[in-house]
């Protein structure tokens, strides 16, 4: 999108935010509001061009596109040389590698 007003960027991004982070509380007591909520997350950030920072994009699989959760819906595991992170989808089975290198 061209010429987007920079304010409005910022509304999406809160928005984003307040989102994903009601998501967050919920999935443990109801997956499915969570995912509902991580859906419209998505939504606005497709919408508005907006890329999520890291911590926020390893919510969402790469395999189903949904969202993920460590010790509900995926699996976080730490691997030696090299150093990486291994999250496991429990949804799809899909498994997304990166390397920690310091
Ligand atoms: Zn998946």
């Amino acid at each position: 999108m061209v010429g987007l007003p920079s304010y409005i960027k910022d509304i999406a991004l809160q928005r984003i935010d307040i989102l994903l982070e009601n998501a967050l509380n919920n999935a443990r007591k109801n997956m499915e509001l969570a995912q509902r909520q991580a859906h419209i997350a998505k939504k606005i950030c497709m919408k508005f061009n907006i890329r999520l920072p890291y911590e926020k994009r390893q919510l969402f699989c790469k395999g189903c596109k949904k969202f993920i959760v460590p010790g509900i819906n995926s699996l976080v595991r730490l691997g030696n040389r090299p150093k990486s992170i291994r999250i496991r989808c429990l949804e799809c089975g899909h498994i997304y590698r990166k390397i920690v290198e310091r």
